[in-house]
């Protein structure tokens, strides 16, 4: 089963997700704040305190979950375009989502076949890799492995993702990007959709291949850039 996803151009630019991002953590605060209101409240019987804070804390939950899957992007962009070296960018990606994988028994490994130099934002391809192997990490259930593999030639770098987790049906696959599209408790749906617009703004591609009860195999393609040519 493969689904290629061609929907980069309906996807909204880079500057126009930034834009939508005070919105959606603006809600949760002022559903929280709502609460902090009521809590002020003198005869409150001790189980609708409880109630009030359980809810505070979910929303305030939901605020930093958002924050986390969009992050870079509310920062300015076309500021920092630098050069990168995918092997080095990886090493600094293991380095912060590692804990993340351990706590889940997910192994990484990264297999580098070919190096190669990208241009862009160091900060946006980490939040793009980041987002796709914290989702490779929840789909494996009770332990499991990712491999990145990475082959720049041509012109081109590939960056593949592969996991051993849940995987995802055909209609899934054709539902990512989608904003608020989730399969979990406390998802946001808001991952993918990042990834993809940072790919957009690359210039790359991406496509899925994924089996259910097997895993999925994200594939990242970049154009690359000679190091010398900054
Ligand atoms: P969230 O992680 O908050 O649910 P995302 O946009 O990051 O939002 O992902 C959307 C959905 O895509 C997930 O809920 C999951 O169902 C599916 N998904 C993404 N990556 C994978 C993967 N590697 N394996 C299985 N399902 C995945
Ligand atoms: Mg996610």
């Amino acid at each position: 089963l493969a689904g290629e996803l061609r929907r980069l151009e309906k996807l909204q630019a880079v500057s126009d997700i930034a834009a939508s991002i005070s919105h959606e953590v603006r809600n949760p605060l002022t559903v929280t704040k709502g609460f902090l209101q009521l809590l002020r409240e003198p005869n409150l019987t001790e189980e609708k305190r409880s109630t009030y804070i359980k809810y505070s804390l979910e929303e305030l939950d939901r605020a930093e979950q958002i924050i986390t899957d969009y992050l870079t992007f509310a920062k300015p962009s076309l500021e920092n375009i630098e050069v990168l070296e995918l092997d080095k960018e990886l090493d600094y990606i293991l380095k912060v989502v590692n804990p993340y994988a351990t706590m889940n028994n997910v192994l990484i490994e990264v297999n580098i076949i070919n190096n190669g130099y990208v241009t862009g934002e160091a900060e946006k391809l980490h939040q793009c890799l980041l987002n796709i192997i914290k989702n490779a990490i929840e789909s494996i259930e009770l332990e499991g492995q990712i491999t990145i593999t990475v082959d720049a030639r041509d012109g081109m770098a590939k960056i593949l993702i592969d996991d051993t987790g849940t995987g995802m049906s055909e209609e899934q696959i054709n539902k990512l990007g989608t904003p608020y599209f989730s399969t979990k408790d406390k998802g946001t749906g808001l991952g993918t959709m990042v990834v993809f617009s940072i790919i957009k703004a690359m210039n790359g591609e991406i496509k899925v291949e994924s089996e259910v009860g097997e895993g999925t195999r994200f594939i990242v393609t970049l154009p690359t850039t000679n190091h010398n040519s900054k």
